[in-house]
């Protein structure tokens, strides 16, 4: 998904989120963001390269704590890709922007993906809170739920 849809939801002369206008390089890493908007979430990130090859963060909402442990699924709503940069915010977005609520890192580290399929990726987490093997596999079935990934530890 290209930035675009990332910065139409945005008014960034009232939001301190990173624009995402300048890509570069970047570091296999995952940050996963608390974030306190209307619904308490969890924001997983993934640093991924998009089709045009970009560094960007692939990006799912986790509406309940990331499982710690093996045997826990969450249910992860793949969101729009957020800038590379994004991976350093935190702070408060202003009330009535997108988002609007605190934004607070909860855990980051590297990663490594070892499969990276369409509807399917497994990858190792070597944060403080998640370290392992985890998986999103993506749900089969209507549209409605096209969006709707399941995030678990092996
Ligand atoms: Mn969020």
């Amino acid at each position: 998904m290209p930035l675009i849809d990332y910065q139409k939801k945005r008014s960034f002369a009232k939001t301190l989120e990173p624009q995402g206008i300048t890509q570069g390089t970047g570091k296999n890493i995952f940050v996963i963001h608390k974030h306190s908007a209307s619904h308490l979430h969890y924001d997983l990130r993934l640093a991924d390269k998009d089709t045009d090859g970009l560094w960007v963060l692939r990006s799912w909402a986790v509406p309940k704590e990331p499982p710690l442990e093996k045997g826990i699924k969450r249910l992860a709503v793949q969101v729009e890709d957020h800038p590379y940069e994004y991976k350093d915010f935190e702070g408060e977005i202003p009330a009535g922007e997108y988002g609007a609520g605190k934004v607070e890192i909860w855990d980051k580290g590297d990663l490594k993906i070892t499969e990276n399929e369409k509807n399917r990726l497994v990858f190792n987490l070597d944060g403080k809170k998640l370290k392992g093997e985890y998986v999103l596999v993506k749900f089969k079935g209507r549209d409605s739920k096209k969006k709707n990934w399941l995030f678990f530890k092996v």
